[in-house]
């Protein structure tokens, strides 16, 4: 069993790096904005309620998201381990969860604001089959259209500059709070994500003594 947490600023790669992760080591992967998105895009009452915070990349309250959690968590479709990443965000979010659970590391993936603005800025979702594009680094083939399902690419509501600005001075003012609230309890390991995206795969692998060998 091997439970992780991924923490980094909007950008850094938590969901590549998590994806990777749970992939070769048959971990599930648990994304609280997955989650929220799913709940927005299906209409749920849940989703009518978090919609304008999470289009305007503010955090959702503390109550709502440790409820959301503890049910995922609950559910025990985890039997290998998890990655939770996005999860815990702030202060009162860690000290529930480090109440309540114990996990076997802290990944903290490190990148600059300069870094995280340019590649947010040029994030792309399709809309049909939801797969990432960046349109500096991995450009789909045809101008907004998937590669994969033709659907159309979209931008993330809260993938523009001012809600940007707002999610890394919550990263900032919040988030790094978190880190030390792990390092009372847990291991927490530093990456540098400014790197190739199998490189810090490797990086991760080594600091929490797996296997290196990347899984295709
Ligand atoms: P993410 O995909 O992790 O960038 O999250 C997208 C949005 O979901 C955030 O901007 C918040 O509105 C909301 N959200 C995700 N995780 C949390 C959390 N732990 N606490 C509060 N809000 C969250």
């Amino acid at each position: 069993m091997r439970k992780y947490v991924m923490t980094g600023a909007q950008g850094s790669g938590k969901g590549t790096q998590a994806t990777l992760l749970c992939t070769a080591f048959e971990l599930v992967h648990i994304s609280v904005g997955d989650i929220l998105r799913w709940h927005v895009g299906n209409h749920t009452k849940l989703g009518a309620h978090v919609r304008r915070y999470v289009d305007a990349g503010q955090l959702v309250g503390d109550d709502l998201i440790e409820e959301i959690v503890r049910d995922r968590l609950d559910e025990h479709d985890w039997n290998h381990g998890f990655v939770l990443d996005g999860f815990p965000r702030n202060q009162v979010q860690a000290e529930f969860f480090c109440e309540t659970y114990d996990v076997d590391a802290v990944i903290e993936l490190r990148i600059s604001d300069d870094i995280v603005t340019d590649r947010v800025l040029a994030r792309r979702l399709c809309s049909g089959c939801g797969l990432d594009y960046n349109l500096i680094s991995h450009r789909p083939q045809v101008d907004d259209r998937c590669d994969v399902c033709g659907s159309d690419l979209v931008r993330r509501p809260d993938d523009n500059a001012e809600a940007l600005a707002r999610r890394l001075a919550d990263f900032h003012d919040r988030t790094e709070a978190v880190l030390d609230v792990f390092r009372r309890k847990e291991r927490v390991v530093t990456i540098d994500a400014e790197r190739d995206v199998d490189e810090i795969q490797a990086s991760i692998r080594d600091a929490l003594g797996l296997e290196s060998t990347i899984a295709t």
